[in-house]
């Protein structure tokens, strides 16, 4: 995924971009983790040494000439030496990131590397992922070990009892592949506290690669009021779902209905963090806005409108404790307190595969008596009147999921009995 917009920055300020994203996420402590980027006259720009990352500002970053020389007020990183050892190993490597995020310290010090095969888009971003042996920190030799195997061609590699490090063309794709990583690491260490995680096949993982979202392309006329005003409440729901962790970078959709055969829709391959009213694709009559790209399941989203005239928001997201049951394929059980039953009803697990080879059953299965299924190894889809309904149905599947994996420390989980359902189901007026 290439943004070129934000390319286009100074390292300087990619640097604390990034850095701000991965420490306001927790992916990072105070003092741990480094980021880099090189130049194209080979001056590396690098995080300082020993600073404060949750105040990092762009003077605080370093150039590190290669002749040696240092400019800035503050010394680079001690790390330096292993990403120029990288940078050495791979020509072709622009940026490098490096931290410490407790799921995969978790795997570095198991000597596991995480398995991308748990979802269709992981292999696709990560690649595979490389394994680096031990060696003090700071030292050559931690370089030597570390570029040898980014010199294999890898660009992500777990360093083992240490961290990440992943490279990229820009730090932002650096960045992309560090936090599916990541999220692929926090899913099987989730999904492995109610079951077993479960991996998709060579030909499951091949579904994603179809072009079926190049609908043919249309003028659209000047914007209404009411295409202006979805526009802007589905970019800052959009930011509000990546704060909260239930999108990643590259994947989670959002689409709103915006008249009888027209519905707006997320980007296909523009970063979730900094989705702007300007970049949401509009959708009218099975043709896109001229020139742009929607999000892939754009067909999927065309049949819920098409069946469904009460539907007017459709979200596809990635919260990490509802995605646990769908990677264990565990059954979510949304009988646990009388909000959750009421938003969400029974939740059905699909098979992976569905949303790409059966989508008028899909579209069927989803609608305002299920407008929440779990789709095994892929993802969450959620339908609502409203945008904010459907939002909010995410929130609270995410919470009684999160809910559910934790109480499992405390005993059994007791569900509400079917004859508490059949109760809520007269007060609220649910068929
Ligand atoms: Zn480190």
């Amino acid at each position: 995924m290439i943004d070129q917009k934000r390319e286009l920055l100074h390292p300087r300020d990619q640097i604390v971009m990034i850095m701000q994203r991965i420490y306001g996420y927790g992916m990072t402590t105070t003092s741990g983790g480094n980021l880099s980027i090189r130049d194209e006259n080979g001056d590396i720009w690098i995080s300082p040494a020993g600073f404060d990352k949750g105040s990092l500002s762009p003077q605080d970053v370093v150039c590190v000439h290669p002749d040696g020389k240092v400019s800035g007020i503050h010394k680079p990183s001690s790390e330096l030496p292993f990403h120029r050892a990288i940078y050495d190993a791979r020509s072709d490597a622009h940026a490098i990131l490096h931290a410490h995020p407790p799921a995969l310290v978790s795997f570095s010090v198991v000597r596991t590397v995480p398995d991308t095969r748990i979802l269709p888009t992981a292999r696709m971003v990560c690649g595979e992922v490389g394994y680096a042996p031990y060696d003090l920190p700071g030292s050559s030799a931690l370089g030597d070990k570390i570029a040898k195997v980014f010199g294999e061609g890898y660009n992500t590699v777990l360093l083992e009892n240490h961290g990440i490090a992943c490279t990229g063309d820009s730090l932002f794709e650096a960045f992309q592949r560090f936090e599916t990583l990541d999220f692929c690491a926090r899913l099987i260490l989730e999904s492995g506290r109610i079951g077993t995680p479960h991996n998709l096949a060579e030909e499951q993982l091949s579904f994603i690669k179809g072009t079926s979202h190049l609908l043919p392309e249309f003028d659209p006329p000047a914007a209404s009021s009411r295409e202006r005003e979805l526009r802007s409440s589905m970019s800052g729901l959009i930011s509000r779902a990546y704060d909260q962790m239930l999108f990643t970078s590259t994947e989670g959709t959002f689409s709103a209905r915006l008249g009888r055969d027209a519905f707006l829709i997320t980007p296909y391959g523009v970063d979730r963090k900094y989705l702007a009213p300007s970049d949401i694709v509009l959708i009218h009559r099975g043709m896109r806005e001229r020139t742009r790209v929607p999000s892939r399941s754009v067909l999927l989203h065309e049949k819920i409108y098409a069946r469904h005239p009460e539907v007017n928001a459709v979200i596809i997201a990635h919260p990490p404790n509802v995605m646990a049951f769908g990677v264990a394929h565990v059954k979510f059980d949304s009988r646990t307190i009388p909000e959750s039953y009421v938003m969400l009803r029974d939740v059905p697990l699909l098979k992976f595969g569905m949303q790409y080879t059966e989508r008028e059953k899909m579209a069927e299965l989803i609608g305002p008596s299920t407008p929440i299924v779990i789709i095994e190894n892929d993802c969450v889809m959620v339908v609502g009147k409203t945008l904010l309904e459907a939002y909010d149905r995410l929130e609270v599947a995410e919470f009684s999921a999160k809910a559910i994996i934790a109480a499992r420390s405390v005993g059994p989980v007791s569900p509400i009995s079917d004859e508490q359902v059949v109760e809520l189901k007269a007060a609220f007026g649910i068929s």
